[in-house]
């Protein structure tokens, strides 16, 4: 079967709901309003300032190598990478910086994104990535470790082959099992559940 070039964003998406996908790139129904460009150029430069500042961070995880702001892909997925970091015991690790304040629980779409870099890296550098890194810029910058797993990398490779389905064949996917979420959601009035 042919696979598109997906992003971490659909990907998350998809995990949310499958049909997110369904409306979103078969039917074309937008999921977001984009109104929100004061408040996003915001972030950007605070984020901006707390990537100079990052070496410390870097040291304490063992941070041998990196490279900055890294565009990877592979034959179903496409990224841009905050850091890509080489570790000093021959592993790599993704790191991305979040203008949130930590509150002990990482969010799923976090760790999604966080799976979908590592397997970028490992296919992009032919290195095993073991773990993922956070940093917290509204909590004075708190570095968070989040453990990536095979079984993590399989569930984000099944999902952009899913979504290349659901796109290329027009397949309308299952409802998510989670009723609560259809409760504020977007496409709830075109939606047949
Ligand atoms: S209404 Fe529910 S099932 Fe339908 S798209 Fe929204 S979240 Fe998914």
């Amino acid at each position: 079967m042919n696979t598109l070039s997906i992003t971490p964003s659909q990907i998350i998406e998809y995990l949310y709901c499958p049909r997110y996908t369904f409306f979103e790139y078969v039917l074309d129904i937008p999921q977001y309003e984009e109104k929100y460009y004061k408040v996003i150029r915001g972030r950007e430069v605070h984020l901006k300032r707390a990537r100079e500042n990052a070496d410390y961070l870097r040291r304490r995880i063992g941070v041998v190598d990196k490279q900055l702001n890294q565009y990877l892909s592979n034959a179903s997925l496409r990224g841009e990478v905050d850091e890509v970091l080489w570790l000093e015991d021959g592993t790599m690790a993704p790191l991305d910086y979040k203008f949130a304040v930590y509150k002990d629980k990482v969010f799923e779409t976090y760790r999604t994104q966080l799976y979908c870099y590592a397997w970028l890296i490992e296919q992009n550098y032919g290195r095993p990535v073991k773990r993922a890194f956070l940093v917290y810029t509204r909590s004075q910058n708190k570095l968070v470790e989040i453990p990536v797993h095979p079984e993590h990398l399989e569930e984000v490779q099944q999902a952009a082959t899913a979504i290349s389905q659901i796109i290329l064949q027009n397949h309308y996917p299952k409802a998510t099992k989670y009723r609560k979420r259809c409760v504020n959601c977007t496409y709830r009035n075109v939606c047949t559940r």
